[in-house]
């Protein structure tokens, strides 16, 4: 049968054989002005293609004005600049190896910045397998066993790939916040981080033929939940499972929360709240506010916050004006549970196995 996904996994095997998967992350705005600094930069279009032109100098200010683009003073052609620090790769399509700087981050790869909106947009061009590299030590701490570490390469690089479909044709991928994955540059590497992303180059988890969303959190608290009930998302792979994490005391919090607290976070005078549903894995899916409307367990986590809240499997009683929580677990709980994933691992489970028990029916491929 013929399948659309299929074709687009297609479409990220690189057609010549030294380009590199890359990734588009959007390093965030700036108005008016932006400078961008690293040894022997150059500059270009941003195409795969494009040739480099040396600027004679480590760093250059980027200016807009009107709708055009200044380095240094100097008009340029376009609405959008590629630079590139070191030595000009062989092939223009590889971006570049050595650390460029913008703003407050340091990366490897190429800058691009655009015009946007009435500023300026910045936007990191980086081999997917540097970006892994990065992204693993911001996602988990870089003394987790390296069977879990090669676990949440893989997850990650899927998240990243399935993102990269979603977004095709678009100026970047994803963003370098939590809302993504949290990607920190070049100061986030750490060889335990490049050790995990080379023993799994190019895998992916697929689920008929395409990546999967490939979600994931830190401690699900004993069960992992289902993509439905933790994120409206409806994917067979997304199962709730039993998880190890859960004996960990690590998995345990607490909170406490005034009354006055609850009213501010909820926006209304409440005098309280009730827990009117939960999930098969005991997280609340409702909470009825007294005197006015209910609402689901995601937004009175959010509205509450996230870090206060830590996961949505708590006990709530109220004593003396205060409200207080104990809850197993932090994060949405889909997918990989990271401490899990440790636990596992400490118990001699390979990464692949660790992979089949938070995505279910998934198969692992190799795709470069
Ligand atoms: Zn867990």
């Amino acid at each position: 049968m013929w399948r659309p996904v299929a074709l687009l996994l297609l479409l990220l095997v690189p057609l010549r054989a030294p380009a590199v998967e890359t990734m588009r992350i959007a390093m965030g705005d700036a108005q008016g002005e932006v400078r961008v600094s690293g040894k022997g930069l150059s500059f270009g279009s941003d195409t795969e293609d494009a040739a480099f032109t040396p600027l004679q100098q480590d760093g250059v200010v980027v200016r807009r004005r009107g709708s055009r683009l200044e380095l240094n003073g100097a008009p340029v052609i376009g609405s959008a600049v590629r630079f590139r620090a070191g030595v000009e790769s062989s092939d223009a399509g590889t971006p570049g190896d050595s650390a460029i700087r913008a703003r407050d981050m340091e990366v490897r790869g190429d800058v691009v910045v655009r015009l946007y909106k009435d500023g300026l947009q910045l936007i990191n061009v980086i081999a997917l397998e540097d970006y892994l590299a990065a992204v693993l030590g911001s996602e988990m701490p870089v003394s987790f066993p390296s069977e879990a570490l090669k676990a949440q390469a893989v997850a990650a690089r899927t998240y990243a790939l399935q993102k990269k479909l979603e977004a095709y044709g678009a100026p970047f991928h994803m963003g370098s916040s939590v809302l993504h994955q949290v990607y920190g540059g070049l100061n986030r590497e750490d060889p335990r981080t490049r050790a995990a992303v080379v023993a799994t180059r190019g895998e992916v988890l697929t689920y008929e033929l395409a990546p999967i969303e490939a979600y994931f959190h830190a401690s699900c608290g004993g069960h992992t939940e289902s993509g439905w009930d933790s994120l409206q998302r409806d994917l067979p792979y997304l199962k709730a499972v039993e998880c190890p994490c859960g004996r960990l005391p690590a998995s345990r919090w607490s909170a406490t929360v005034s009354d006055a607290e609850l009213r501010a976070a909820l926006g209304q005078p409440t005098e309280g709240f009730r827990v009117t549903g939960r999930t098969s894995t005991h997280r609340v899916s409702r909470v009825s506010v007294a005197g006015g409307a209910s609402v689901d367990g995601a937004q009175f986590r959010r509205k509450l916050g996230y870090t206060k809240l830590k996961s949505l499997d708590f006990d709530v009683e109220h004593t003396q004006g205060k409200w207080h929580f104990t809850g197993r677990g932090y994060g949405h709980g889909a997918g990989l549970c990271q401490w899990g994933a440790k636990a596992l691992a400490d118990g001699g489970m390979s990464y692949r196995d660790i992979l089949l028990h938070y995505y279910p029916d998934t198969e692992l491929q190799q795709l470069y």
